[in-house]
């Protein structure tokens, strides 16, 4: 492995409370770099968004793009504001064509109740929830983006695409996932969530699915429809590892699973390719608390430690790897601590408390 490092991130805060966010993150990287050493990161802001859109009448401008297609990583705050939106109703969302344009099809949402959101079920068992959803980014519903039609306003419609080669790779890297979390995982499996009892593309998606569950025997592979899983979700969440699923359905059930470990705040999440990779919290721009101090930079701070550890696997750099886990054992033992509780917690820590805390945590943890 390599003893230094340097790393360019295209640094995209967005709108709303991305903003908030991505100041407190990229505080939290650059106290990561100077005090694990080894690797040295450079943040590249630009400007994209709702708000871009609204000055300029572009979202994305050609540098942005640029820019974004040649860092190492892409860190991203939130985009969209409900009020801007293009003439067909839709919001506006560069997160969105980010993943389109660089085929980012693995979304990855790590969903734990080891990081202090306050948990929504009183079941002890809800302290052992931990596990990764996988939603594929590019396709399914979601390939209608844009491409949606309404018929003489007494009809709309929008078309739902799986492809084999997409599918298999998803697959492929829910297993994988499944893979690396064989060391702290209870359970060792990939559970599949489709409708494939309705829709033929779902059952498409589901052979494809079972192809690939063949050529990986040391996991095992479960599959549930949508609807049982929104109810194990409540019911059972702490039996899942890894969950993998088509664009919509993990649309939702990412909201769902963030709501079990606290809300939007505790939610990081990856959109990743075989080539490219955007970090960002899973969590919109959050309009009704912007300007207010109250958002948890959380998901935020969370997402850039994926962002570490995505680059340390991709370029072999260990230290990368190890500040990943620096940041991921601060926020935990913040929360730990119980001192600093963030506004969605009922507390009234702010963005910057929590902020300077995980901090302080990271330079308190040199020389242990
Ligand atoms: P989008 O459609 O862009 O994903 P959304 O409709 O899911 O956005 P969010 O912006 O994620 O909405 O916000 C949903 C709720 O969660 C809002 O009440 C918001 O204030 C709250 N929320 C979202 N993110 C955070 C955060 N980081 N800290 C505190 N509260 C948050």
């Amino acid at each position: 492995m390599s003893t230094e490092k340097a790393f360019h991130i295209c640094v995209l805060p967005g709108d709303g409370i991305g903003v908030e966010v991505t100041t407190a993150a990229a505080a939290v990287l650059e106290a990561t770099q100077t005090y694990s050493g080894g690797f040295a990161l450079t943040l590249e802001h630009h400007v994209a968004g709702a708000g871009a859109y609204r000055e300029t009448g572009i979202a994305m401008s050609d540098e942005a793009w640029r820019a974004a297609e040649d860092a190492d990583a892409i860190f991203l705050g939130a985009m969209g504001l409900p009020d801007i939106r293009f003439d067909d109703g839709t919001e506006i969302a560069p997160q969105l064509d980010l993943r389109f344009k660089f085929n980012l099809y693995a979304g990855v949402r790590p969903v734990s109740a080891k990081r202090g959101g306050a948990r929504m079920l009183s079941d002890p068992r809800a302290e052992n929830i931990d596990f990764v959803l996988v939603r594929e980014s590019t396709e399914g519903l979601f390939a209608s983006r844009g491409k949606g039609e309404v018929l003489g306003d007494r009809e709309a419609r929008d078309t739902m695409v799986i492809t084999r080669q997409t599918s298999e790779r998803l697959f492929a890297f829910a297993f994988d996932q499944a893979r690396r979390r064989k060391a702290s995982s209870h359970s060792n499996k990939v559970t599949l969530v489709d409708k494939s009892n309705v829709f033929v593309s779902m059952a498409f998606f589901r052979k494809v699915f079972d192809e690939v569950a063949g050529t990986n025997p040391d996991i095992d592979a479960e599959r549930v429809y949508i609807d049982a899983c929104a109810l194990d979700f409540i019911r059972r969440p702490w039996d899942f590892d890894v969950v993998v699923t088509e664009n919509m359905f993990g649309d939702i059930l990412s909201d769902l699973a963030a709501g079990l470990v606290g809300g939007m705040g505790f939610a990081p999440s990856a959109d990743i390719g075989d080539e490219r990779a955007v970090f960002q919290p899973a969590h919109g721009s959050a309009p009704d608390i912007v300007g207010s101090g109250r958002a948890n930079p959380t998901a935020a701070i969370l997402s850039a430690a994926m962002m570490l550890d995505w680059l340390g696997h991709r370029h072999g750099v260990s230290q990368c790897l190890d500040a990943a886990k620096l940041i991921d054992k601060a926020v935990e033992e913040v929360f730990f601590d119980g001192q600093v509780r963030t506004y969605d917690m009922g507390g009234t820590s702010s963005t910057a408390d929590l902020t300077d805390a995980v901090i302080e945590k990271i330079k308190g943890s040199q020389g242990k």
